[in-house]
């Protein structure tokens, strides 16, 4: 993963946010919208699950729009190596694959554009997109494909190692550390569930754990407990990383603020982040429901949220998969709901 493009894309969103000052824009306050645009199909969000929306609309004749968000290409762009999508069995570059993916949309006829989705109003039978601050785009039907952002522990070390040892996705990155020694930091089922399966494939497995009880479940916790290569260190945080170039080693503190606190250091070659992600749904909270973390709720089976014409797919609705392929997969169907949504509207 390229740290440099993690810690640009931060700044860039702390600005553009600061900028636009987006909980003003929730309300009534909005002044300076300039242009209105008509489109058939907006579809928001330029990672995996869009790129796969937009090659399924565009094959289909909804004409679609794209705009990119701040990170065209999305999550994958952030990475180096991606093994495990199919089709590539040398393997390929998490940006070369985004590239040929919007290559795909666009020879079909997406058109992809820069711009940001800040606000919207679903209420009416066209749906509104505030894109940026001076654009309204309406449109029949929307898909929403904005991903989700792994949540990190704010420390510097894991930008700086970032894609040298520092990852948020153990069934992404755990087979890059076979027979090794890794960490994951968390304490709910995710990090349970990322401790057992890394420990199917490395060496040993510290369980960073801050309290000194698990937030998981009973039944996964239980399932941890048994598994005999994963170490539970409870009561520690992290205080940082050792290493040239790439992770060797964390120094963590022990019961942090107590008169007991101390120093602990563990030799280790992976890092993994399990504190949970945030999907990016803020500015349509006020009309498609999620669930209390943010995650877009779908009908089962389908694309479909709670607002007729609009579709989620990828990670904003996936808080289990949360795999390009299961994006791309999600992207498909919404595009194929998109249209058959239209079709049956305007047979009527
Ligand atoms: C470091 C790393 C490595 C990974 N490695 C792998 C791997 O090897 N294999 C694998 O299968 N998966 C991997 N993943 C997971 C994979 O990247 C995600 O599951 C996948 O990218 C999700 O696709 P998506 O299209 O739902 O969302 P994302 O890829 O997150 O894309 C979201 C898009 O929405 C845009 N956006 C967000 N908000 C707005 C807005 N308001 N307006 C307009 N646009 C917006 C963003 O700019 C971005 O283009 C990895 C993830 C990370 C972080």
């Amino acid at each position: 993963m390229n740290a440099c493009f993690v810690t640009l894309t931060k700044i860039k969103y702390d600005k553009m946010f600061k900028a636009m000052n987006i909980d003003d824009m929730k309300g009534s306050n909005v002044k300076s919208v300039v242009e209105t645009e008509k489109v058939k199909c907006l579809i928001v969000g330029s990672g995996p699950a869009g790129y796969t929306a937009a090659i399924y609309a565009a094959r289909a004749n909804l004409s679609p729009v794209m705009f990119e968000g701040l990170q065209p290409g999305g999550q994958l762009t952030t990475t180096t190596e991606v093994e495990n999508f199919p089709g590539y069995p040398k393997g390929i570059t998490g940006p070369e694959m985004m590239e040929e993916l919007k290559a795909q949309a666009v020879r079909f006829g997406t058109d992809v554009r820069w711009g940001f989705a800040t606000k919207v109003d679903f209420s009416g039978a066209v749906h509104k997109v505030w894109i940026d601050e001076n654009k309204v785009i309406e449109s029949e039907v929307v898909i929403l494909a904005t991903g989700a952002t792994a949540k990190y522990l704010g420390i510097d070390d894991e930008q700086k190692y970032a894609g040298s040892g520092v990852s948020a996705c153990a069934t992404c990155d755990g087979f890059f550390y076979r027979g090794k020694d890794v960490a994951v930091v968390g304490g709910g089922d995710t990090a349970i569930e990322e401790a057992i399966y890394l420990a199917g494939l490395v060496n040993k497995v510290y369980l960073i754990v801050r309290r000194n009880e698990l937030r998981a479940s009973k039944v996964m916790q239980d399932r941890v407990l048994k598994v005999k290569n994963v170490e539970v260190l409870w009561e520690h945080q992290t205080k940082g990383l050792t290493g040239d170039g790439v992770v060797e080693g964390a120094i963590l503190w022990k019961k942090k603020g107590t008169p007991e606190e101390e120093e602990v250091t563990i030799k280790i070659d992976g890092f993994f982040l399990a504190i949970g992600h945030k999907p990016n749904s803020d500015f349509v909270k006020d009309f498609i429901e999620t669930d209390e973390v943010g995650y877009i709720k779908t009908i089962p089976g389908s694309s479909k949220t709670n607002v007729a014409g609009v579709f989620a797919c990828g990670d904003v609705q996936d808080s289990i998969y949360r795999q390009a392929v299961t994006a791309a997969g999600s992207g498909c169907m919404a595009a194929i709901d998109a249209e058959r949504y239209l079709s049956e509207k305007h047979s009527n």
